[in-house]
């Protein structure tokens, strides 16, 4: 059992960085915050000592000056200054008098003299501090005032002393140092031994996350680890219990599943068995029907036969439906991958259901996609089956207009080719509410309908299953009262063609030929005006008698008159005969080539194509090969002729000596009556042991052999045969015959030394070719 998978919590995220960073931030603020003031205290203290230091200096200075300065001494002032200036931390120390003159000067830096007075602690420990003092002559009492007494005295000009701060800055940086490092350091030693702790609390909660996990991905064995703190013990119990429960009811459901599955392989199992009974005896029915009707019966007779014979081949089809359909749903349709000529299969396909469009007065028109290649791998049988759905359906449900199937090849990957084909009619469509539910199994759009033509409602399920077991989809379009679009694609593998395999290009013959192609149906036109420009004919459509003849009258004007005309024989108005009856009496006209498009054999009017001169007739719907043959014949310049292709076949044909091995009194007497038709002779035993006492009196050239018997079946036998020709240059050829329409069944069959197969019911010439090919082999 799956669980959806949760997104997983990114780790960056988690609880424990989330709290690690909330706690590095806070006692970072509250570090940073404690430092600063700690340093600005410090400086504005240090600031204040300078410059008390400063002031004493100067004070002093001024003192010293006193005298020197009111007499003018200047070797006395020089050496006042000089001995200030002894300190190591003095600068510079200048004496000017009250002119402004410089008297004396001392110091590292005697030349200096800053015009800013700079104060220490107006910033942060600034490079050097200056102070100065006005000299003053001294009062009555014998003392020099301080500048800004009130008392008036006379200046005799002014000292200047400047101090380097370097000391105390060193001193400042070591202290700011010590000052930040220390809590810096204590701060991560305790957020780590706190991240560490945190880390110890949430472990029960990172495995009770790992222990979710696995059991999210089915493993229901295992059980959340116990021992943590309380609150997580408890959770880990609560899930405990979940995951038993959880374990016990996948236990429940898988034993159904078991079940299910077991009882779905009964049920299909069931469906093949029936599906053999059901067709050993259709295959009777079917078989003498077709053979009765070979004989002189009276019409009534007839007619009720006939009408046997349709109801059998309708119930046959259910029975394949049906059989097809849990085949599908069991899992066990298997689909081939042969290459096949794709073109030559949509012809077949179209001209199979052909027949029931044109009773129905239909047109069926077939167009393939010039980029459509001929040779595909697939599975054609089953491509065969969903058109023949679709087609069938589409001729079904129209009673007036056209059927067409369209087929184009759509851009896909290297290997493979993406087909989309579209089958569409002028029928009665489809409610837009049934639309979703047709393909749904034993669903019908419209059951009155439905009653009048037949059909189990499973044709759509088992072409939707099987178009996408082929790797495509199907959908269809349809409005009511106007017609349906039913739409598949399929995958198919794409075969490298050889170019000798290639269709020979068109004959020169064709080239240029002036061609007046006559159709009612616009589809089929359009279709037909495409085939003929291919086959590199000029050609020119007409959509009536009456605008052929005019369009026959204007090319003789031209002096270009045409020299094929292909005429559609039914057509409002003035239909094909009429219009091939004017071409041939018109004397003013240069007769063209005439050849007649028909929906049937033209058998009821070949007398009446041969009095006016129509050479040749191309069955509906026309297909490229077909159309070109006989526009060759037709222009006296064709290959083949289908008689003498006939000849030599009924020239190979010998008699053969068949044994055949069945237990069905009814298809034994008809597979019998069947082949000695065919005028071979043939020698029936009903089982197998049977058969192998009639293999040790005679020799025979094929033996047919009924795959279940009693007594011993066909696969014992056939065994047996095998064993008995080792070591010798014999080998029978053995063909089975089965109802089994399963593919292991086939493969068994051939697995078991049996050389062909064929599934009943089948077709007498099913029955012929099986037999014929398998005894030239
Ligand atoms: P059935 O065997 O009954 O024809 P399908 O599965 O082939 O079963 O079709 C289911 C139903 O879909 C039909 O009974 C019919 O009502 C509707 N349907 C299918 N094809 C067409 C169509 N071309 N035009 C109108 N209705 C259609």
């Amino acid at each position: 059992m799956r669980f959806p998978r949760q997104p997983t919590v990114s780790r960056r995220r988690s609880l424990l960085t989330q709290a690690s960073l909330t706690n590095l931030l806070v006692a970072f603020s509250v570090v940073a915050a404690g430092v600063a003031l700690v340093l600005w205290r410090q400086s504005t203290t240090f600031g204040q000592q300078l410059e008390l230091r400063a002031q004493v200096a100067a004070e002093f200075l001024a003192n010293e000056s006193e005298f020197p300065l009111l007499i003018g001494d200047r070797n006395a002032l020089q050496l006042v200054a000089k001995s200030a200036a002894t300190r190591e931390d003095v600068l510079y120390v200048t004496i000017v008098n009250e002119a402004g003159e410089t008297l004396a000067q001392a110091g590292q830096l005697a030349a200096e003299s800053s015009n800013s007075r700079n104060r220490a602690g107006v910033e942060i420990l600034p490079s050097k501090i200056e102070a100065t003092r006005v000299v003053r002559q001294a009062s009555a009492n014998g003392l020099a005032d301080w500048e800004g007494d009130r008392a008036p005295s006379k200046r005799l000009g002014v000292v200047r002393i400047g101090f380097s701060t370097e000391k105390e800055r060193v001193l400042f940086a070591q202290l700011a140092r010590d000052i930040i490092l220390t809590p810096f350091v204590c701060v991560c030693l305790v957020l780590f031994v706190q991240y560490l702790k945190l880390r110890r609390l949430l472990n029960p909660l990172v495995r009770l996350i790992d222990f979710t996990r696995s059991v999210a991905q089915g493993d229901l064995k295992q059980r959340a680890p116990l021992g943590a703190w309380n609150e997580v013990d408890d959770l880990s119990i609560a899930f405990n219990d979940m995951v038993e429960q959880l374990d016990a009811s996948r236990g429940e459901l898988l034993h159904l599943v078991d079940q299910a599955q077991e009882a779905s392989r009964l049920k299909s199992e069931f469906v093949a068995n029936m599906s053999h009974e059901l067709r050993t005896p259709m295959n009777g029915i079917i078989g003498m029907t077709e053979l009765a009707l070979d004989t002189p019966v009276s019409p009534v007779q007839k007619e009720y036969m006939e009408g046997v014979r349709e109801s059998a081949n309708s119930l046959l089809t259910v029975i394949n439906d049906v059989l097809d359909f849990s085949k599908i749903e069991a899992g066990k349709m298997n689909l081939d991958t042969e290459p096949f000529d794709l073109r030559e299969l949509l012809e077949q396909t179209a001209r199979a259901v052909a027949l029931r469009a044109h009773q129905k007065n239909l047109e069926l028109a077939l167009e393939i996609d010039a980029a459509v290649p001929c040779q595909v791998a697939g599975d054609a049988n089953r491509l065969r089956q969903v058109l023949v759905n679709l087609l069938g359906n589409a001729v079904k449900f129209t009673e007036s207009g056209e059927v067409l199937l369209w087929v184009e090849q759509r851009p896909s990957g290297p290997a493979e080719l993406e087909l989309h084909f579209l089958v569409e009619d002028t029928g009665i469509g489809i409610p837009a509410e049934k639309l979703r539910l047709i393909f749904d199994a034993f669903t019908q759009a419209d059951g009155s309908m439905t009653r009048n033509s037949g059909g189990t409602g499973l044709g759509l399920a088992i072409a939707k299953r099987l178009t996408e077991l082929m790797g495509g989809r199907i959908w269809v379009e349809s409005e009511t009262g106007k017609g349906s679009r039913f739409h598949f694609t399929i995958l198919c593998e794409i075969v490298v063609e050889k170019p000798v395999e290639r269709k020979p290009a068109s004959p020169e013959i064709l080239r240029g030929l002036r061609v007046l192609a006559v159709d009612d149906n616009r589809t089929n036109r359009r279709i037909l005006g495409a085939m003929l420009a291919a086959e590199g004919t000029e050609v020119t459509l007409a959509e009536s008698g009456v605008e052929a003849v005019r369009l026959l009258q204007h090319a003789q004007e031209q002096k270009r008159p045409f020299q094929l005309a292909i005429v559609d024989a039914l057509m409002p108005g003035m239909d094909g005969f009429m219009l091939a009856d004017r071409m041939n009496h018109n004397p003013n006209l240069t007769r063209p080539v005439i050849m007649m498009l028909s929906s049937s054999d033209l058998q009821s009017d070949i007398p009446r194509c041969r009095r006016l001169g129509i050479v040749c007739h191309v069955v509906k719907p026309v297909c490229k090969a077909d159309l070109r043959e006989s526009m060759l014949r037709a222009m006296g310049g064709a290959a083949t002729e289908p008689a003498a292709r006939e000849d030599k076949m009924n020239e190979s044909l010998r008699h053969l000596s068949i044994l055949l091995a069945e237990d069905n009194s009814m298809n034994k007497r008809l597979a019998t009556r069947l082949l000695e038709k065919r005028g071979h002779k043939i020698t029936s035993v009903s089982n197998g042991r049977e058969a192998l006492e009639a293999l040790e009196q005679a020799r025979f050239d094929v033996i047919l052999m009924d795959v279940q018997m009693p007594v011993m079946d066909g696969w014992m036998a056939t065994q047996a045969i095998r064993e008995r020709e080792r070591g010798t240059e014999e080998h029978v050829p053995i063909l089975a015959l089965t109802a089994h329409a399963m593919k292991h069944d086939q493969e068994q069959c051939l697995a078991a030394g049996m050389d062909g197969y064929l599934s009943k019911p089948f077709q007498p010439a099913e029955l012929y070719a099986a037999v014929e090919s398998i005894a030239g082999g």
